[in-house]
């Protein structure tokens, strides 16, 4: 038993024995024993209530007179009360700390609970968004923002998106919503207004540069086959004449690559949704890469005959460079297989080869512009280093996606995704 106990105890068994005491020598025993119990009774209350006062946090109640067992329980309840003033003031300071550094960030922050209904945003939400302390706390964010695009990302999660500033019509900003604890969520909004304005003067520039070497590139082009074609031309002339042509060839078909691509990057929402007859049209990009004896076998296998919602042009865009690379990077006693499958969750394209394939380490760079697994090996063979850049793009606008599988020296399998509503299912 700790001493405190002891002590009280003894205390108590003192104070009866000094009531026996009495009581043996003055008679009435019993009156005396009720006695120093009721005493003993009316003290132990009256420091219960001062034990109660202190813990309310009444001033001057405390230890004053107090002793054994009751001074070290205020003494506890004292240093409790301490600690706890010293913990409450550590925390108001820390809590002061990260408003101000939140306040200070330039980038929105808000906290969202499990229904979606705000529970705390800094000052750059108010200067991003528009929001307003006094009446949007507790309200739904997708009330008060309201693109379509945010809702969907809030719904269905996936890659952070940018949309457009509910406050500034030319602003645009980026939203990434992070989960945490169990439903909560920070959404952090950041201004990309001048990064989008850059990438856009970045894709003018390209593409105005392009449509202003379309012109004098078709002019040469024309003068060097009327030169090529000249009787009485110099022999000499013929083999720079003809490198001079394929140089040119090589060019426009650059800027043409270059035009698309711009074309497709500068296109805001997704692609039209015309009717593009896919089998019809892998049909006859088949026939086209079939017929020169240099190629290898194009092998074409229609599981489905789906339609897709989509951009014609785009579409043809993205079964040409696939096809045209896998011919490409395949020897003439090799085999490319295009296949097109549907189901109930979409379409896919397949255009697998036996050529040469790609490093595993190269896989996912092979769609960045001008990449080339080995620079020299693209080239002679007529390659932009834009087709797979292309590809990506137009898928991207149809709500596809690519997936590229690869051994070096065996082959490679490259995948087009398409989604369900963009699939049209003919024939029953
Ligand atoms: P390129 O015009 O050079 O073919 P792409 O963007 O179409 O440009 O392709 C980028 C690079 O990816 C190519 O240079 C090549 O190294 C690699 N690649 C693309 N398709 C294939 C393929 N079917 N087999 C092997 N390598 C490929």
């Amino acid at each position: 038993m700790p001493a405190r106990w002891v002590s009280a105890l003894t205390r108590l068994a003192l104070w009866l024995a000094v009531a026996v005491v009495l009581g043996g020598v003055f008679g009435a025993m019993s009156w005396w024993l009720s006695g120093a119990l009721a005493l003993y009774l009316a003290y132990t209350l009256n420091r219960l209530y001062h034990l109660d006062q202190v813990l309310q946090g009444r001033k001057g109640y405390g230890l004053a007179g107090t002793t054994g067992l009751w001074a070290e329980l205020f003494g506890r309840v004292d240093s409790f009360q301490v600690k706890a003033k010293r913990r409450k003031k550590k925390y108001n300071q820390l809590l002061r700390e990260i408003r101000e550094s939140t306040g200070a960030l330039h980038d929105a922050g808000i906290i969202l609970n499990p229904d979606r209904e705000i529970v705390w945003f800094n000052k750059a939400a108010v200067r991003l968004l528009g929001l307003d302390r006094s009446k949007d706390v507790g309200q739904r964010i997708d009330n008060l923002v309201r693109h379509p695009d945010f809702i969907a990302y809030l719904e269905a999660g996936g890659e952070p998106v940018t949309i457009p500033s509910p406050v500034d019509g030319e602003g645009r900003l980026a939203v990434q919503v992070i989960p945490y604890g169990s439903g909560q969520s920070l959404t952090i909004i950041q201004d990309v207004t001048r990064q989008t304005l850059l990438e856009r003067s970045r894709r003018d520039f390209v593409a105005n540069a392009s449509h202003e070497l379309r012109s004098p590139l078709t002019v040469i082009s024309g003068y060097l086959d009327a030169m090529a074609e000249e009787p009485e031309l110099q022999p000499q002339w013929g083999k720079p004449i003809g490198e001079m042509n394929r140089q040119t060839e090589r060019m426009m078909a650059l800027v043409e690559e270059l035009i698309e691509l711009s074309r497709l990057e500068s296109s805001e929402g997704d692609a039209e949704r015309e009717l593009v007859k896919v089998p019809e049209l892998l049909r006859i990009l088949c026939q086209e890469y079939d017929a020169s004896p240099d190629s290898p076998a194009v092998k074409l296998e229609l599981e489905s005959d789906a339609a897709l919602l989509g951009n014609e042009a785009a579409v043809q865009s993205i079964f040409r460079n696939l096809l045209s690379n896998a011919v490409r990077f395949t020897a003439s006693t090799g085999e490319v297989v295009i296949s097109w499958r549907s189901d109930s969750d979409g379409a896919e394209c397949t255009v697998s080869d036996t050529g040469i394939g790609i490093p595993e380490e190269a896989i996912p760079r092979v769609t960045e512009r001008f990449f080339r697994v080995d620079p020299g090996r693209g080239r002679p063979a007529g390659g932009t280093g834009l087709g797979l850049a292309i590809v990506k793009h137009a898928l991207q606008r149809h709500g596809g996606s690519l997936s590229i599988s690869s051994t070096l020296g065996e082959g490679s399998s490259f995948t087009c995704r398409f989604p369900a509503d963009r699939v049209v299912h003919r024939g029953g």
